[in-house]
């Protein structure tokens, strides 16, 4: 065992359940992790089955079913993490929403709390009760949350969600500047327009079919290539490692060259 494997190192994927979630709980696993597979209660399923594919990939898996946006849910599922697997190394806070909007003046505030609920409240609630476990631990940790293009660059059909990222990147920032004497870093990745179940809707909105559109996505990157979910996971596999320690506060682009900071 070389000093840089992640044996025996835990990790909790919020939004596992699909799309890039569950392809960074798979190549966590892939990279050694122990992983506890988040989502909300209706992915049951579908967590069950990423859960049999982790451990397929000889690794310990279990899930906890929770809303990110809800404090009491997310201090109990670190609780498990703990209690099941016996600590907790890395905080993926994946989970997010997204809903396209032709005009900013068609976004009503219900929907705008809920976007901020869960985008950046609950990404503060996972920053916040894994880094007092991590703290408490004293063996450093990883927290990784998931930013956005749109959280570099406002996107127009999508006002709240814009607004939601360019938030999750000013926390990052706030909980690198703070955690970083303990070892902890806080990154996130950032990606492009990668074919999920959130971006299927944005086609519909655009009045183009699936095919243009994402062609035409893939046009804006250097590349020419849309990101794919394992693209993303190889991102956070990177930020997720050992060696990784004097990367903190970043907002890693994750989209083939469409934004450059
Ligand atoms: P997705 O919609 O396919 O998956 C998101 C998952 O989060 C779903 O399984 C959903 O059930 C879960 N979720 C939603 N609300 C939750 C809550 N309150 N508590 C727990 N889980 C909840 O989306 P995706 O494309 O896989 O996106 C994953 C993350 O990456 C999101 O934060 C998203 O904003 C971000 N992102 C995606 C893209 C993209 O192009 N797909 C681009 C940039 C950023």
């Amino acid at each position: 065992m070389t000093s840089n494997s992640n044996s025996n190192r835990i990790a909790l994927v919020t939004g596992a359940a699909q799309g890039i979630g569950r392809a960074i709980a798979l190549r966590l696993a892939a990279d050694g992790f122990d992983v506890v597979l988040n989502d909300i209660a209706s992915q049951t399923a579908l967590l069950d089955a990423v859960k049999a594919e982790v451990v397929a990939a000889g690794r310990r898996s279990a899930v906890f079913c929770a809303d990110v946006s809800v404090d009491a849910e997310v201090k109990n599922m670190v609780a498990f993490a703990v209690e099941t697997f016996g600590g907790l190394d890395v905080m993926v806070a994946n989970a997010g929403i997204c809903r396209a909007r032709a005009s900013l003046l068609d976004v009503n505030p219900a929907e705008w709390d809920q976007t901020f609920a869960v985008n950046v409240r609950g990404t503060f609630l996972c920053y916040q009760h894994a880094a007092r476990q991590m703290i408490l631990q004293g063996r450093g940790g990883r927290i990784i949350g998931a930013a956005s293009g749109a959280g570099k660059q406002g996107y127009g059909m999508l006002p709240d969600y814009s607004a939601s990222k360019f938030a999750v990147r000013g926390l990052t920032q706030a909980a690198a500047l703070e955690f970083g004497k303990h070892g902890i870093t806080v990154n996130t990745y950032a990606p492009g327009a990668v074919v999920t179940s959130m971006t299927s809707q944005f086609p519909t909105l655009a009045g183009m079919s699936p095919e243009a559109f994402f062609a035409d996505q893939a046009k804006l990157a250097a590349t020419g290539v849309n990101p794919t979910p394992e693209d993303i996971a190889s991102v956070v596999s990177f930020l997720a490692a050992k060696e990784s320690t004097f990367i903190t506060g970043q907002s890693i682009s994750a989209d083939g060259g469409r934004y450059f900071d």
